[in-house]
């Protein structure tokens, strides 16, 4: 049994060197997130301003339509001028030009304003997506070098399991079935040390008689509490007393 059991530690060394590759290989890169959520919102933003843009240009065409409106009645009212007969007709109709003037020159301005704006977010869209092309660049280049990785650590787990099925080949059929059953549920350590007279892996004291049945090393002897299998690290199974 203390054959089976050391052939069993270094079968749990490789089982946890698997475990620690499969997830490296499943972990995403923390940068290729970042730019993720980054192109992502700026895919957002940019979508978000075009149609702040388009409602805007309607605004601004609108304004348009009603300007040229105000352009007709200001001629029709001009025109009106060498027909009055009356100095009040003429003041009254003076102050109406005026005023629709002042009010055209309002909305020219505003206009021109609106125009300014849109060409501001314009060239804002643009710069952004400047940056978008180059963080997809970046993401692309990253994910590149990501696969190179996962396959780097593929090749590497494939070996290891290779080695784990040379490895499991030594150890007993009912040995190995109950430490990969265990394994499954107690995340990644079927087989544990004892030290200080108790289980390392639920910390539970052990009885005398248990300690003794470990030293033996007649039979598989398993933590009555987490199920585990026990045993002696080397340290305590022969240097210390051959020392
Ligand atoms: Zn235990």
């Amino acid at each position: 049994m203390r054959q089976q059991i050391k052939l069993l530690t270094q079968l749990q060394e490789i089982d946890r060197h698997i475990q620690r590759l499969e997830k490296e290989i499943d972990t995403v890169p923390e940068e290729i997130i970042t730019l993720r959520e980054s192109i992502k919102q700026g895919e957002n933003s940019c979508e978000e301003i075009g149609e702040k843009l388009e409602d805007m240009d309607k605004d601004r065409r609108h304004k348009e339509r009603e300007l040229s409106v105000k352009e007709a009645s200001l001629s029709k009212y001009q025109s009106q001028l060498y027909e009055v007969k009356t100095n009040k007709e003429y003041s009254a109709l003076m102050l109406e030009i005026d005023s629709l003037k002042q009010e055209h020159s309002e909305w020219e301005n505003e206009i021109l304003a609106m125009m300014e704006r849109a060409e501001e977010l314009r060239k804002m869209v643009g710069r952004r997506k400047e940056e978008l092309e180059k963080e997809r660049e970046k993401l692309a280049e990253e994910e590149k070098k990501n696969q190179e990785r996962v396959s780097i650590l593929k090749e590497e787990l494939r070996k290891r399991q290779e080695e784990r099925e040379e490895g499991a080949k030594k150890i007993e059929a009912k040995l190995l079935a109950y430490y990969e059953k265990i394994l499954k549920g107690k995340s990644g350590l079927a087989l544990v040390p004892v030290n200080a007279e108790a289980c390392q892996g639920c910390f539970t004291k052990l009885p005398p008689q248990v300690i003794n049945e470990i030293m033996q090393a007649r039979r598989m002897i398993i933590c009555e509490r987490c199920s585990r299998i026990l045993y002696l690290p080397d340290t305590e199974e022969g240097t210390d007393s051959a020392g």
